[in-house]
């Protein structure tokens, strides 16, 4: 408040000063406990250090002038408020240092509890518990370990070795058998490893101990795991982390104490009930790390009745608040309940359907907050398959279903060993006691994360569930020795290497390679499951779900497919025509025989008899394609091979031909073919001779072609049926090119369709940057354009398709050149730019123009988006991703001031 008077920026903020909706500024963390607590709920008291605070300390190396005075106001007052001072040898106030970003990072970044303590104020501490001489030691212990960990760097295992080889003095495995003095010996053992790692003795000045973790706080914003979990989340980079200086409550003050997690509804079904776990005398990172294995939430209602009520009536009064799936962290002190945390709580993909479902029921959203609530990766997700279960499997262990899904693969049990295995190929089921942040790499390459400790709310588990893959955690019967690189359960020992599957929706993990099923949604949308009938709480919510996008998006969802099989199968996952069928397709298998004929062919006659030998093959291709789409328009593309992938390989033919030479072969055709293969060899055939241009240099080939889709529609429409073909010419890049190809094209179809009805559409791919640039000419002679975003990301960047991915995108990832590849996501800035420019200039020469996109980025997520801001009629993708395209298209047409659902 000084700040803003004195005109000074503001850069901390008390809890009666923030709402929900500050997550920019104050974090996510922050914001929510500002709401908590203008509601009136149980929250200790304290304050936010802005986002902004840890940009500019990020950017400068240094806090920002006026945050230190700040910080010493607010400080003041929770002083005041809490009647107790930090330091105070009688009677000390302590604090935490949370972390909390825009976006949830579960356990990326760093806390640190207990800040306050020292050798004087402890010993206040412990006459504050009551005479509680352990829970004192014990507290000041953990913050050496903390702070020495998280803001000195002191390794953590040094910590841990010491607390072990206190314990086996004593001869026990629990922490809780170490008395007061145990707990002394061991502060005295830890401040021994800080000042040999770090040079000086353990700080004793409390407003020293909360500088430097503030300051660690704003550092972990760039810790290693930290930026690796922004990238796979796709979190912007420069957004920084808040930090809540919080008063401690304790968990850990007796059995009349604890700390837990919980629900508002189940996050791995969407179930509505109380989902949770409780730990008795204990605090928050005990259940977060799984160190100790929680009892279910439901146990709390004997522990301690009130509060359990009490946490009832919180929970339900948060879900109505935030009308959303609440998660909630809270500690009992002595039978005093606090909510130390509330945020809307990450969930898998089924639940984010049934929940968006349930609260439309429940009147609390309306459908479109529905439909912006959940997204196409969700739903992709759901469409992959689940295990195939009979007798013959038997589960050997049942863990916590923490993350849904099913995943086989090899044993490993390092984060090393996941990445290197991952790499040659290998499907790997990640093993661990239990994971922490560091394994973040292993958890990224495995296909399944299986751990003998924790629950649904460890890290492991949240951080798999956000990542949507595959994890059991808790299966406790495991006996996992990692140095020995093997895991013992129920007499099977299961080494590095075996094949394991596990289930994440049961929790049951299976020796061997268990078969796998399909989705229910996948079986909804084949028609094989009728949602109005059907007691599959998620199959009716992704029905009422996509009918609404369905009736809001603007975007039409046609898909790429060259076969009948293909078409059907998109057809009846909702697909409103084909935007592109590859005719180059076509021409492989037992056709390439005809295909080398034509290119080989040795004047006009021998090349035409090879084209009038396609010609009925083709048409029976398009006659099969357009019955299947019934009247729907099919956009049929000229051929378009790149003639590498056409003509057999150089090298092979060359030795083929030696070989048969040696043994006195006749080799006359294959050395006809060598032969043309080495005149027609091209250095970069990607930019060669395809597309259009192979058309205008092969005689009659596209005619054959336009003769063929004619035929098949006049075909199909003297059978009664019906038929809508768009010719599209590949490779474009100047208009020239396009109204040779038309006028050739426009003859032959007026020659046959005569006056059967059929009118055939002619346009062009702008994939190429120039014809982007010369729209406006293009569109002169064009009825449509479709974007190839594929050549279009590839000649826009100068990035070889084939190529680069695997040579050196990893690099360019790493480096933050771009957060996801362009091939996969639409670089909106460059390769948009010229969708952008196409679009206007093109429909400012023809309008009504028709665009389009059939590129792979037709059924991204994120480019799906883009297509609809840019104005396109229609996205065109693999059958598979349709009914994503549906989904995130009707997402795109909604605007909700709702929540991100991220
Ligand atoms: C494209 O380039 O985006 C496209 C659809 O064509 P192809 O992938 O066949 O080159
Ligand atoms: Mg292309």
């Amino acid at each position: 408040m000084e700040a803003q008077e004195s005109g000074e920026h503001k850069y901390v903020y008390d809890f009666a000063e923030g709402n929900k909706d500050l997550k920019d500024l104050l974090g996510g963390k922050g914001a929510n406990l500002a709401e908590m607590t203008n509601l009136g709920l149980p929250v200790p008291p304290g304050f936010t250090i802005t986002t902004e605070a840890c940009k500019a300390y990020l950017t400068t190396g240094r806090e920002p002038d006026g945050l230190a005075a700040q910080i010493e106001a607010h400080l003041e007052s929770l002083e005041r408020e809490m009647g107790r001072r930090l330091g105070d040898p009688d009677d000390p106030l302590l604090v935490s240092v949370r972390s909390g970003a825009k976006f949830s990072m579960p356990g990326m970044m760093e806390t640190v509890l207990n800040v306050g303590l020292n050798d004087h104020s402890v010993v206040g501490l412990s006459a504050q518990s009551g005479g509680n001489d352990r829970f004192a030691w014990d507290s000041y212990r953990r913050l050496i370990q903390m702070f020495g960990k998280t803001v000195c760097e002191v390794p953590g295992e040094e910590f841990e070795h010491a607390l072990d080889e206190i314990k086996s003095a004593k001869g026990t495995h629990n922490d809780l058998d170490l008395n007061a003095d145990d707990l002394r010996g061991l502060v005295d053992a830890y401040k021994k490893i800080f000042a040999k790692h770090t040079g000086r003795e353990f700080p004793q000045e409390p407003r020293e101990q909360l500088d430097l973790a503030i300051r660690a706080v704003f550092d972990s914003w760039n810790a290693e795991r930290a930026i690796l979990y922004r990238r796979q989340e796709r979190i912007p980079a420069d957004l920084g982390t808040a930090v809540n200086v919080v008063a401690m409550v304790f968990g850990n003050l007796g059995p009349d104490s604890g700390t837990g997690v919980a629900f508002t509804r189940d996050p791995g079904s969407g179930a509505q009930g109380i989902y949770g776990d409780y730990l008795a005398n204990a605090q928050g990172e005990d259940v977060v790390a799984g160190i100790r294995n929680t009892v279910p939430l439901q146990e709390l209602e004997q522990l301690d009745k009130t509060s359990y009520d009490q946490l009832l009536g919180i929970m339900a009064r948060l879900e109505g608040h935030y009308k959303d799936l609440c998660d909630i962290e809270f500690t009992i002190e002595r039978g005093k309940l606090w909510m130390l945390q509330t945020r809307v709580g990450k969930r898998t993909a089924a639940a984010a359907f049934v929940i968006a479902g349930q609260l439309v029921d429940e009147g609390l959203i309306d459908l479109d907050e529905a439909l912006h609530r959940v997204n196409g990766a969700q739903l992709a997700q759901l469409m992959f398959p689940r295990f195939q279960l009979d007798h013959e499997f038997e589960a050997v262990a049942k863990g916590i279903g923490a993350s849904p899904g099913a995943a086989s693969g090899k044993v490993v049990f390092t984060s090393a060993r996941a990445v290197e295995l991952a790499a040659e190929g290998e499907a790997v089921i990640l093993v661990r006691r239990e994971t922490n942040p560091d394994d973040l790499n292993g958890m990224i390459a495995a296909k399944g994360i299986l751990t003998s400790r924790g629950g649904k709310t460890s890290h492991a588990a949240v951080v798999a569930r956000g990542m949507g893959k595959t994890c059991v955690s808790g299966a406790d019967e495991l006996d996992v020795n990692v140095p020995a690189k093997r895991f013992t359960v129920g007499g099977h020992v299961v080494n590095e290497g075996d094949v394991v599957s596990i289930d994440g929706t049961t929790g049951k993990v299976y020796l061997g390679e268990v078969p796998v099923m399909p989705s229910e949604v996948v079986q909804y949308f084949e028609g094989e499951l009728d949602p109005e009938n059907t007691d599959d709480a998620l199959v009716r919510s992704v029905h009422r779900i996509m009918t609404h996008a369905d009736a809001a998006r603007r975007l039409r969802v046609r898909t790429n497919a060259d076969t009948g099989t293909d078409a059907a199968r998109a057809r009846r996952f909702g697909a409103e025509g084909i935007g592109l069928c590859r005719t180059e397709h076509m021409f492989l298998g037992d056709r390439r025989e005809l295909v080398e004929r034509l290119i080989l062919a040795h004047g006009d006659r021998e090349r035409e008899d090879a084209l009038a030998a396609l010609l009925p093959l083709q048409r029976a291709d398009f006659i099969e394609i357009f019955r299947e789409m019934d009247g729907l328009p099919v956009t049929v593309r000229l051929i378009d091979p790149p003639l590498h992938e056409f003509l057999p390989p150089l090298e092979q033919l060359a030795v083929n031909v030696a070989v048969a030479q040696e043994r006195g072969e006749d080799v006359a055709k294959e050395e006809a073919l060598l032969a043309a293969v080495r005149r027609m060899h091209e250095e970069n055939p990607m930019l060669g001779l395809r597309g259009v241009r192979l058309g205008l240099v092969i005689p009659g080939l596209f005619a054959m072609q336009v003769r063929a889709i004619a035929e098949a529609a006049v075909a199909v429409v003297r059978d009664g049926g019906k038929a809508c073909p768009e010719i599209m010419v590949p490779l474009v890049g100047a208009v020239q090119e396009l109204e040779t190809v038309r006028a050739e094209a426009e003859r032959i179809i007026a020659e046959v369709v005569g006056d059967s009805g059929v009118e055939v559409l002619i346009g062009t791919m702008i994939e190429v940057p120039r014809a982007a640039l010369t729209a406006g000419q293009i569109a002169e002679a064009a009825e449509f354009f479709s974007f190839g975003t594929n050549d279009l990301t590839q000649m826009g960047w100068g990035f070889s398709r084939d190529d680069v991915e695997g040579a050196f995108f990893w690099r360019y990832l790493e480096l933050g050149i771009f957060g996801i590849s362009p091939f996969e996501s639409i670089d909106t800035d460059g390769v948009g730019r010229l969708i952008r420019i196409a679009a206007e200039e093109g429909r400012a020469a023809r309008p009504g123009l028709k665009l389009g996109v059939c590129g792979e980025h037709g059924g991204d997520p994120d480019s799906v988006h883009f297509f609809h801001e840019v104005g396109l009629d229609y996205v065109s993708c693999s059958p598979f991703r349709v009914p994503v395209a549906r989904l995130e298209a009707g997402r795109a047409a909604i605007t909700t001031t709702g929540s991100d659902s991220r």
